[in-house]
């Protein structure tokens, strides 16, 4: 039901079932490193074309991996296997999974990889760093129809990453705020809305989630005096152990990033949105955070009432994480 998202957002997934084949009996063509601070990340390379150099591909991981580390303070988990695919013929990141847990590794992500995908096309890409942010949650559990949470799972994954990507200079924050408010509205509850626990629609998984995690920002910072957000709470989370190969429950995970942040927002915010339709009055959010939407694309607005806290989410809570790949004979 998620591939309705294929058209414009990609395929992503994180998933609590088997990878099945491709795990282990996948031919690998090579076998690379990257060192993100004490985390080791391998990267297999399964046999097949690709027209880029691998080093293109692996310094696009090693990128992604360290808007992740930078974020979250460090890399999430303290080992991780990425599985590239080649797919002949075809152009761009196609599809990322990302599993927990797997085979001694904490954490594993298959991409599918077009052979003929090209430097422009991997600079646009967020689908790798959006993978490596799903490290960094706990694994929430399945409902009868094996969705369950997963609202929370693509909702930070749809968040984070360009956020994360702004504090290692990647993107700007004229751009990512330009594309929250070009898509953000996705997540708004349609008629017949259960709230998120119970309407696994894309809009809602991916936007929905994602919206959670902005109002939850903004309230954090709000009751904080600008002093904690989202970012304390989710490094809180992962600190705590929460990472993709723990199983916990949601109210668990948002209890320990509420004690981080000295506040009840998380608790509060899923009781009243996780079974009721939730709207966020968002042309009014965007205002107030000093965002004016024009027909030249947006401008900031540095009196805005909440102008500070829209500065203060995309600014680097310390130095950046470098993740660097190790030199092949030295692996
Ligand atoms: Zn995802």
């Amino acid at each position: 039901m998620l591939a309705a998202a294929a058209a414009f957002f990609g395929i992503c997934s994180a998933s609590a079932q088997p990878p099945g084949p491709g795990w282990h009996n996948t031919p690998i063509a090579e076998t690379d490193h990257i060192k993100a601070g004490d985390s080791t990340i391998q990267v297999d390379f399964a046999e097949g074309p690709l027209d880029l150099p691998k080093s293109a591909i692996l310094a696009h991981i090693a990128a992604a991996a360290s808007a992740v580390a930078t974020y979250y303070g460090r890399f999430p988990v303290a080992s991780d296997r990425i599985l590239i695919i080649p797919v002949a013929g075809r152009h761009g990141m196609l599809q990322g999974t990302t599993w927990g847990d797997m085979r001694g590794f904490p954490a594993f992500t298959r991409i599918r990889l077009g052979e003929h995908t090209t430097q422009a096309e991997l600079d646009d890409d967020w689908m790798m760093t959006h993978e490596l942010v799903h490290t960094a949650f706990p694994s929430m559990p399945d409902d009868s129809n094996g969705l369950g949470q997963h609202w929370i799972e693509e909702g930070l994954a749809t968040y984070v990453e360009p956020i994360a990507r702004v504090m290692t200079g990647e993107l700007t924050a004229k751009k990512i705020w330009s594309d929250m408010v070009r898509d953000m509205h996705q997540g708004e509850p349609a008629a017949g809305d259960e709230g998120l626990d119970h309407t696994h629609t894309w809009g809602r998984t991916y936007w929905g989630g994602a919206m959670f995690c902005l109002v939850a920002d903004v309230n954090i910072r709000r009751a904080t005096q600008n002093r904690k957000g989202l970012q304390d709470a989710l490094r809180a989370i992962v600190s705590a152990g929460g990472t993709i190969d723990h199983n916990w429950t949601l109210p668990q995970a948002l209890a320990i990033g509420d004690q981080a942040t000295g506040t009840h927002v998380l608790s509060q915010m899923y009781n009243d949105w996780k079974d009721k339709p939730v709207t966020v009055d968002l042309p009014k959010l965007w205002s107030e955070l000093g965002i004016q939407s024009g027909p030249d694309g947006i401008t900031f607005v540095h009196g805005a009432p909440l102008a500070k806290v829209r500065e203060a989410i995309t600014k680097p809570a310390g130095a950046p994480i470098t993740a660097t790949v190790l030199p092949r004979e030295a692996q």
